[in-house]
């Protein structure tokens, strides 16, 4: 048998790649994870964590006005985009250590550096060529901007937890999460904000219901919606101004653009060619159920795979690769019912079938919704509703999807969804008790279908 430097090689210190390293050290194999940038990868580097803060951030505007209905004298004169920005960056330094220690704790050895494969099991890291018996590509993806006039004056959400300066005026383009996402963020924190998206409604994909009653509250808080159009050109003027040319005709003028338009899968330069590793139109690392590439020691987790592109898939991915290889304990990861949120304001939190997938698949389908102003809302004046569907399969009386767009809606569907995974019926949320009062007590009270 050949000899190799290590049991395994991680190329890409992101969540999926991370906890591969770690679980697989934890199993007794000698492994090495390289990472050209900072550990942690997108969702803490330049991802999830930051967003979520961003979020928090923003959302402090609202609660201010919202204080004062409860006999705070809440006045706030300003806000302080470099304070945001540098307490931001402090938790990531605090999370990028955190994480390069579990590695160091486990046994793993850390390169600082990229690498690139140079045949199946041997990748040239810096000015070392490493061996190992077994790969795994777990590099995650990058944000993807369309060829158009003008998109290099455009920002990602990569350069968005950087802006030296925060913009008065903001156009953010695309309709997915980070879209609405950051056009949340940016209205929130006091900017005026244009979102355009090229479809008719924005979060293609989810439930119907909740792609309107989002539309409906974003627009509400002050979000210049422009669904059906997108951009054409974008020009600097003398001042910095960006003047955009939208497909729709209109013309505006903002001081910053920002792309959410997706992201590419980041498989390109590291040597999977030499390799052997096959790939997907979109440059994805084509994987079958136990993350196994085409070449028989090579595996991929995480984005790189586009599969489902969320953290806690990708360290579902990276733990099952790693206790089937090296820990004798075979097992696949589930991508069944992922429950996800998309944290716009309000919220939105989903998990299974949206009414329109599940009638595709199911003979007998049944939904029902509430729509309610909040108990904290009836003192205030903040307009804002919240909505919740659930959708069952008459046939089993099994619920197949929950969906959710209001305050707190993340928190709430993670207990939906282990419900929902144990494959509870209607008839078991009927008799649960709700907690009162809370907006989530309604996942157990909608008696009546629509
Ligand atoms: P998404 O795939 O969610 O959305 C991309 C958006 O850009 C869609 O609205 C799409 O339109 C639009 N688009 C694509 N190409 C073009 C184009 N050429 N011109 C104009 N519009 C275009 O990607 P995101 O970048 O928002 O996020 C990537 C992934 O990251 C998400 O899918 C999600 O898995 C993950 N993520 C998860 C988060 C969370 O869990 N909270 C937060 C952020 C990201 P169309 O719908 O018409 O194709």
């Amino acid at each position: 048998m050949e000899n190799f430097d290590y049991d395994l090689l991680v190329i890409g210190g992101g969540s999926g790649g991370v906890r591969a390293a770690r679980i697989a050290a934890g199993h007794g194999a000698r492994v090495a994870i390289c990472e050209e940038y900072r550990y942690g990868g997108t969702c803490v580097i330049r991802g999830c964590v930051p967003k979520k803060l961003f979020v928090y951030a923003a959302h402090f505007h609202e609660e201010f006005d919202d204080a004062a209905a409860y006999g705070w004298d809440s006045t706030v004169n300003s806000f302080d985009w470099s304070t945001l920005i540098a307490n931001k960056d402090k938790e990531i330094d605090r999370l990028n250590g955190i994480y390069e220690k579990l590695l160091l704790n486990a046994g793993v050895k850390v390169f600082h550096q990229r690498a690139e494969l140079i045949d199946a099991h041997t990748a040239q890291v810096g000015d070392q060529r490493l061996s190992a018996q077994t790969i795994l590509i777990a590099t995650g993806g990058t944000p993807f901007v369309p060829d158009i006039v003008g998109s290099e004056h455009a920002i990602t959400s990569n350069e968005a937890f950087h802006l030296p300066a925060f913009p008065a005026r903001t156009l953010v383009v695309g309709g997915g999460y980070i879209a609405v996402e950051f056009a949340g963020i940016f209205n929130g924190l006091g900017s005026d904000t244009i979102l355009t998206y090229r479809g008719p409604q924005i979060l293609r994909g989810f439930d119907n219901d909740i792609r309107d009653h989002l539309a409906g509250e974003i627009v509400k808080k002050g979000i210049d919606l422009r669904l059906n159009s997108t951009v054409e050109q974008i020009q600097i003027k003398d001042d910095g101004t960006h003047n955009v040319t939208l497909t729709d005709g209109s013309s505006v003028d903002v001081d910053c653009v920002m792309y959410a338009t997706g992201r590419t899968p980041n498989s390109a330069n590291l040597g999977l060619e030499k390799a052997g590793v096959a790939l997907g139109p979109r440059g994805e690392v084509l994987v079958n159920e136990d993350s196994r590439t085409n070449i028989e020691n090579i595996y991929a987790v995480g984005d790189v795979t586009d599969r489902i592109a969320l953290t806690p898939v990708a360290t579902m991915e990276g733990h099952a690769f790693a206790d089937s290889v090296f820990g004798d304990r075979p097992w696949l990861a589930d991508h069944t019912n992922v429950p996800s949120a998309v944290f716009s304001q309000p919220p939105v939190a989903t998990v299974g079938y949206g009414e329109e997938q599940a009638r595709e698949k199911f003979a007998s389908v049944q939904t029902f919704s509430s729509e309610f102003r909040t108990l904290k809302h009836t003192l205030t004046e903040n307009t804002e509703r919240s909505f919740m569907k659930l959708i069952v399969d008459q046939d089993s009386d099994r619920v197949i999807g929950a969906h959710m767009a209001g305050a707190d809606a993340a928190e709430i569907m993670q207990g939906i969804a282990i419900a929902i995974k144990a494959g509870a019926s209607k008839a078991q949320f009927d008799a649960t008790v709700g907690i009162h009062p809370s907006s989530a007590e309604e996942f157990c009270t909608m008696r009546v279908p629509d």
